[in-house]
Protein backbone atom coordinates (compact mmCIF):
# COMPACT_ATOMS: atom_id res chain seq x y z
CA UNK A 1 0.00 0.00 0.00
CA UNK A 2 1.57 3.50 -0.73
CA UNK A 3 1.35 5.74 1.89
CA UNK A 4 1.70 9.64 1.60
CA UNK A 5 1.83 11.53 4.29
CA UNK A 6 2.44 15.11 4.92
CA UNK A 7 3.30 16.98 7.82
CA UNK A 8 3.44 20.87 7.33
CA UNK A 9 3.88 23.76 8.99
CA UNK A 10 -0.24 23.74 9.85
CA UNK A 11 0.14 20.15 11.24
CA UNK A 12 3.20 21.09 13.24
CA UNK A 13 2.11 24.17 14.86
CA UNK A 14 -1.27 22.50 15.91
CA UNK A 15 0.95 20.24 17.11
CA UNK A 16 2.80 22.73 19.49
CA UNK A 17 -0.56 24.08 20.51
CA UNK A 18 -2.20 20.26 21.96
CA UNK A 19 1.53 20.22 24.05
CA UNK A 20 0.36 24.00 25.17
CA UNK A 21 -3.12 22.23 26.28
CA UNK A 22 -1.79 19.39 27.59
CA UNK A 23 0.08 21.29 29.92
CA UNK A 24 -2.25 23.74 31.37
CA UNK A 25 -4.22 20.43 31.78
CA UNK A 26 -1.78 18.99 33.94
CA UNK A 27 0.48 16.93 32.23
CA UNK A 28 4.11 17.85 33.56
CA UNK A 29 6.35 15.16 32.63
CA UNK A 30 8.68 17.08 29.71
CA UNK A 31 9.74 13.97 27.61
CA UNK A 32 6.02 12.52 27.53
CA UNK A 33 4.86 16.21 26.03
CA UNK A 34 8.15 16.34 23.84
CA UNK A 35 6.98 12.36 22.38
CA UNK A 36 3.18 13.70 21.67
CA UNK A 37 5.21 16.93 20.36
CA UNK A 38 6.91 14.47 17.96
CA UNK A 39 4.55 12.14 16.72
CA UNK A 40 2.10 13.64 13.65
CA UNK A 41 -1.41 12.56 15.05
CA UNK A 42 -3.28 13.40 11.53
CA UNK A 43 -1.61 10.61 10.19
CA UNK A 44 -3.98 8.38 12.10
CA UNK A 45 -7.20 10.05 10.55
CA UNK A 46 -8.06 10.04 7.27
CA UNK A 47 -6.79 13.32 5.83
CA UNK A 48 -10.57 14.71 5.50
CA UNK A 49 -10.25 15.27 9.37
CA UNK A 50 -7.01 16.77 9.35
CA UNK A 51 -8.53 19.28 11.13
CA UNK A 52 -10.03 16.96 13.94
CA UNK A 53 -6.40 15.26 14.62
CA UNK A 54 -4.91 18.08 16.88
CA UNK A 55 -7.95 18.10 19.27
CA UNK A 56 -8.05 16.93 22.68
CA UNK A 57 -10.59 14.49 21.97
CA UNK A 58 -11.07 11.11 21.14
CA UNK A 59 -12.24 10.34 17.44
CA UNK A 60 -13.47 7.06 15.61
CA UNK A 61 -10.86 4.82 13.93
CA UNK A 62 -13.11 2.41 12.65
CA UNK A 63 -14.88 -1.07 13.66
CA UNK A 64 -16.28 0.55 16.48
CA UNK A 65 -13.35 2.20 17.77
CA UNK A 66 -11.38 5.38 19.36
CA UNK A 67 -8.02 6.83 19.23
CA UNK A 68 -7.61 7.84 22.63
CA UNK A 69 -8.09 11.45 23.32
CA UNK A 70 -4.31 13.05 23.98
CA UNK A 71 -4.53 13.67 27.32
CA UNK A 72 -5.83 10.15 28.07
CA UNK A 73 -2.71 8.95 26.09
CA UNK A 74 -0.48 11.88 28.49
CA UNK A 75 -1.92 10.73 31.54
CA UNK A 76 -1.76 7.03 31.29
CA UNK A 77 2.19 7.40 29.48
CA UNK A 78 2.84 9.33 32.58
CA UNK A 79 1.84 7.32 35.36
CA UNK A 80 4.18 4.61 33.57
CA UNK A 81 7.35 6.89 33.95
CA UNK A 82 8.54 5.10 30.89
CA UNK A 83 12.67 4.15 31.18
CA UNK A 84 14.74 4.19 28.28
CA UNK A 85 14.93 0.19 27.27
CA UNK A 86 11.71 -0.64 29.62
CA UNK A 87 9.89 -3.60 28.23
CA UNK A 88 6.17 -2.53 27.54
CA UNK A 89 3.30 -4.46 27.13
CA UNK A 90 0.33 -2.57 25.02
CA UNK A 91 -3.59 -3.97 25.57
CA UNK A 92 -5.51 -3.20 22.95
CA UNK A 93 -3.06 -1.11 19.90
CA UNK A 94 -5.96 0.51 18.34
CA UNK A 95 -4.62 2.86 16.01
CA UNK A 96 -0.74 2.51 17.00
CA UNK A 97 -0.69 6.60 18.50
CA UNK A 98 0.07 5.19 22.11
CA UNK A 99 2.33 2.71 20.36
CA UNK A 100 4.67 5.40 18.75
CA UNK A 101 4.44 7.55 22.12
CA UNK A 102 5.55 4.85 23.90
CA UNK A 103 8.15 4.14 20.94
CA UNK A 104 9.65 7.88 21.44
CA UNK A 105 10.18 7.47 25.05
CA UNK A 106 13.13 4.87 24.03
CA UNK A 107 10.44 1.73 25.36
CA UNK A 108 10.82 -1.87 23.42
CA UNK A 109 7.04 -2.54 22.61
CA UNK A 110 5.13 -5.13 22.72
CA UNK A 111 1.44 -4.53 21.52
CA UNK A 112 -1.84 -6.46 20.79
CA UNK A 113 -4.90 -5.71 19.25
CA UNK A 114 -8.09 -7.85 18.98
CA UNK A 115 -9.58 -6.61 15.80
CA UNK A 116 -7.76 -7.86 12.87
CA UNK A 117 -8.49 -4.87 10.27
CA UNK A 118 -7.06 -2.46 13.15
CA UNK A 119 -4.15 -4.63 13.82
CA UNK A 120 -3.71 -5.20 9.53
CA UNK A 121 -4.04 -1.27 9.28
CA UNK A 122 -1.22 -0.90 12.11
CA UNK A 123 1.33 -3.31 10.73
CA UNK A 124 1.76 -1.05 7.77
CA UNK A 125 1.04 1.94 8.97
CA UNK A 126 3.86 2.00 11.67
CA UNK A 127 6.68 0.50 10.07
CA UNK A 128 6.14 3.12 7.26
CA UNK A 129 6.12 5.87 9.70
CA UNK A 130 9.38 4.36 11.28
CA UNK A 131 7.74 3.17 14.04
CA UNK A 132 8.94 -0.78 15.12
CA UNK A 133 6.81 -2.65 18.05
CA UNK A 134 6.33 -6.44 18.23
CA UNK A 135 2.44 -6.74 16.77
CA UNK A 136 0.40 -9.36 18.08
CA UNK A 137 -2.71 -10.16 17.36
CA UNK A 138 -5.51 -11.68 19.60
CA UNK A 139 -7.03 -11.34 22.88
CA UNK A 140 -4.62 -9.24 24.63
CA UNK A 141 -6.93 -9.85 28.66
CA UNK A 142 -4.58 -12.86 29.41
CA UNK A 143 -1.50 -10.69 28.44
CA UNK A 144 1.25 -12.28 26.55
CA UNK A 145 2.62 -14.58 28.90
CA UNK A 146 4.97 -16.02 26.14
CA UNK A 147 7.28 -12.87 26.31
CA UNK A 148 6.85 -11.79 29.79
CA UNK A 149 7.86 -10.22 32.28
CA UNK A 150 7.14 -6.95 31.39
CA UNK A 151 8.88 -3.64 33.19
CA UNK A 152 5.57 -2.26 32.53
CA UNK A 153 1.77 -2.51 31.63
CA UNK A 154 -0.39 -0.43 29.79
CA UNK A 155 -4.06 -1.27 29.32
CA UNK A 156 -6.15 1.14 26.94
CA UNK A 157 -9.81 -0.66 27.06
CA UNK A 158 -11.58 -0.66 30.08
CA UNK A 159 -11.57 -3.68 32.04
CA UNK A 160 -14.21 -4.69 34.61
CA UNK A 161 -11.72 -6.23 37.03
CA UNK A 162 -7.13 -6.39 37.05
CA UNK A 163 -6.80 -9.94 35.47
CA UNK A 164 -4.94 -12.07 37.56
CA UNK A 165 -2.78 -13.52 34.84
CA UNK A 166 -1.60 -10.37 33.82
CA UNK A 167 -0.28 -8.75 37.24
CA UNK A 168 1.88 -12.29 36.78
CA UNK A 169 3.46 -11.06 33.75
CA UNK A 170 4.71 -8.17 35.47
CA UNK A 171 8.31 -7.82 36.92
CA UNK A 172 8.58 -7.43 40.06
CA UNK A 173 9.00 -3.55 40.82
CA UNK A 174 7.16 -3.35 37.56
CA UNK A 175 4.20 -0.51 37.30
CA UNK A 176 0.39 -1.65 35.49
CA UNK A 177 -1.90 1.43 34.43
CA UNK A 178 -5.26 -0.62 33.63
CA UNK A 179 -9.03 1.47 33.81
CA UNK A 180 -11.55 -0.56 35.88
CA UNK A 181 -14.84 -0.11 36.34
CA UNK A 182 -17.84 -0.24 34.64
CA UNK A 183 -18.67 -0.81 30.72
CA UNK A 184 -19.81 3.52 31.23
CA UNK A 185 -16.69 4.44 33.59
CA UNK A 186 -13.74 3.47 34.95
CA UNK A 187 -11.41 4.81 37.24
CA UNK A 188 -7.51 4.75 36.44
CA UNK A 189 -5.86 2.44 38.73
CA UNK A 190 -2.31 1.69 38.79
CA UNK A 191 -0.47 -1.25 39.95
CA UNK A 192 3.45 -2.34 41.51
CA UNK A 193 4.41 -4.68 42.03
CA UNK A 194 6.67 -5.26 45.37
CA UNK A 195 7.26 -8.57 45.74
CA UNK A 196 6.13 -12.15 44.41
CA UNK A 197 2.63 -11.88 45.60
CA UNK A 198 2.39 -8.21 46.52
CA UNK A 199 1.05 -5.51 44.72
CA UNK A 200 0.50 -1.75 45.54
CA UNK A 201 -2.97 -0.31 44.05
CA UNK A 202 -4.22 3.50 43.56
CA UNK A 203 -7.06 4.59 42.34
CA UNK A 204 -6.81 7.90 40.39
CA UNK A 205 -9.22 9.92 38.08
CA UNK A 206 -12.33 8.53 36.17
CA UNK A 207 -12.19 7.93 32.17
CA UNK A 208 -14.16 6.32 29.61
CA UNK A 209 -12.73 3.82 27.50
CA UNK A 210 -13.94 1.49 25.00
CA UNK A 211 -14.58 -1.88 26.35
CA UNK A 212 -11.71 -4.45 26.96
CA UNK A 213 -13.42 -7.49 25.47
CA UNK A 214 -12.08 -11.17 25.99
CA UNK A 215 -11.14 -13.99 28.32
CA UNK A 216 -10.48 -11.59 31.31
CA UNK A 217 -12.68 -9.24 30.74
CA UNK A 218 -15.99 -8.33 29.29
N1 LIG B 1 -4.24 2.93 22.25
C1 LIG B 1 -5.10 3.11 21.13
C2 LIG B 1 -4.73 4.26 20.26
O1 LIG B 1 -3.81 5.00 20.59
O2 LIG B 1 -5.37 4.38 19.22
C3 LIG B 1 -6.53 3.29 21.53
C4 LIG B 1 -7.12 2.05 21.89
S1 LIG B 1 -8.86 1.93 21.85
C5 LIG B 1 -9.36 3.08 23.06
C6 LIG B 1 -8.93 0.34 22.65
C7 LIG B 1 -8.48 -0.80 21.77
O3 LIG B 1 -8.46 -2.00 22.55
C8 LIG B 1 -9.42 -1.08 20.61
O4 LIG B 1 -8.71 -1.05 19.41
C9 LIG B 1 -9.97 -2.48 20.90
O5 LIG B 1 -10.23 -3.24 19.74
C10 LIG B 1 -8.83 -3.07 21.72
N2 LIG B 1 -9.20 -4.20 22.56
C11 LIG B 1 -10.32 -4.41 23.31
N3 LIG B 1 -10.24 -5.59 23.95
C12 LIG B 1 -9.04 -6.15 23.62
C13 LIG B 1 -8.38 -7.35 23.97
N4 LIG B 1 -8.91 -8.27 24.79
N5 LIG B 1 -7.15 -7.59 23.43
C14 LIG B 1 -6.57 -6.70 22.59
N6 LIG B 1 -7.15 -5.53 22.23
C15 LIG B 1 -8.37 -5.25 22.74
Amino acid sequence: MAYKFIDNYRERGARKQLVALLKRRGIEDKQVLEAIGKVPRHYFFDETFWNQAYKDIAFPIGDGQTISQPYTVAYQTELLHIQPGDKVLEIGTGSGYQTCILLELGADVYTIERQANLYNRTIQVLPYMGYKPHFFLGDGSKGIPDHAPYDKILVTAGAPFVPEVMLKQLRIGGVMVIPVGSEKEQKMVTILRVGEQEYERIELDTFRFVPLVGDQAW
